[in-house]
């Protein structure tokens, strides 16, 4: 259930309405938008009546919310989230983009590639310290000590740190040195992480599993903003199909379907998408027409030296040529991107 509260409800109002939702042994949700406060219900809600609600002068609305997901719905707020982190605004009217390798090699490749992407305007670098890899006998990730190498890098540089948490172990550690933490598609399904997730304050990419339908996308978002952290992303990075000419099979259809389900901010990842550096700038355009409120793509200095995903990044060279591409797009999709320059 929602409860939207009339523009004069005053905080005393606001606890009435809360009280009544945990007496029914409910929890109540306090989703502001630009206006209207809107209070939503998760919890046996069969239990509530809309009338008792209605009844009450500072309520405006009671409404039940049709989808298995509730908070993430577009039902309980209409409006887009804004994520606000490292000083710069994510989702609405904003592209952001996120560039940097698929894991942190040393200090010197996090500085040599961060270098140039933070001239061309980038602020958002992703690498990752914590790998979860298929198999067990490849790179797993510099661990501690690449974080050690991020946390340099966001004092020295600057950056906005991306980095992923592969269990709950290492998490705190990961949200100390990260400004967003990402969640990978093999973790997405990993209750007890959206669930730690959800205890903090630091933004969530989360990354679509590699077999995971939209819903079930949805449902585990609503793992992590029912334990109280709005700060969702949503990030699609190409699903398993009989298709093997490529890595993944990118599905961009799930960009404006996600769009009208959830007020969350919808990414796109497409070099795990297609898996081959040359068709990263068409996956990137498409992902900008569908509407994607931002781009996560795997930037590395050498290619052919890189420990992880090499084939599928970029030079900063060939980056740059995409980047003003996507520049050129945005005014024809209401996009502002986000780089400082
Ligand atoms: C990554 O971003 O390097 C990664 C492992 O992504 P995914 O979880 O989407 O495979
Ligand atoms: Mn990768």
């Amino acid at each position: 259930m929602v409860i939207i509260m009339k523009l004069e409800a005053s905080e005393k109002d606001v606890e009435k309405v809360k009280e009544r939702i945990e007496l029914h042994g409910c929890k109540p949700y306090l989703i502001y938008g630009t206006q209207k406060l809107a209070i939503g219900v998760t919890g046996p809600t069969t239990q509530l009546d809309e009338e008792d609600f209605l009844i009450m002068d500072s309520v405006q609305e009671a409404l039940r919310v049709s989808k298995k997901y509730k908070l993430v719905s577009r039902e309980v707020k209409s409006e887009d989230t804004i994520i606000e982190t490292g000083g710069q605004k994510i989702g609405g009217e904003n592209l952001t983009i996120i560039a940097g390798p698929c894991s942190v090699e040393s200090r010197q490749q996090l500085f040599d590639i961060a270098g140039p992407l933070k001239e061309m305007g980038i602020r958002f670098f992703r690498a990752g310290a914590y790998k979860p890899r298929s198999s067990p006998y490849v790179f797993q990730g510099l661990k501690s000590k690449g974080l050690e190498y991020l946390s340099d890098l966001k004092k020295e540089l600057g950056m906005i740190i991306v980095t992923e948490a592969k269990d709950t172990e290492t998490l705190n550690d990961v949200a100390a040195v990260s400004d967003i933490i990402q969640i990978g598609a093999r973790n997405m399904q990993n209750f007890s992480l959206l669930e730690r997730a959800g205890d903090l304050k630091n933004p969530i990419l989360l990354k679509r599993g590699l077999a995971a339908s939209i819903e079930d996308l949805l449902m585990s978002a609503e793992y992590i903003v029912s334990q109280g952290n709005f700060n969702v992303i949503l990030c699609e990075r190409g699903i398993r199909t009989f298709e093997t000419y490529t890595r993944n099979t990118l599905d961009l259809n799930a960009v404006p379907v996600i769009k009208e389900l959830t007020h969350l901010p919808v990414f796109v990842d497409p070099s795990h998408g297609i898996g081959i550096w040359d068709k990263v700038p068409a996956m990137s355009m498409g992902a900008v027409a569908c509407g994607a409120d931002g781009l996560i793509i795997e930037v590395h200095h050498k290619p052919a030296e890189a420990l992880s995903d090499g084939y599928q990044s970029l030079t900063p060279k060939n980056f740059k040529k995409m980047l003003a591409k996507i520049e050129q797009l945005c005014p024809i999709v209401d996009k502002k991107i986000q780089l400082v320059k």
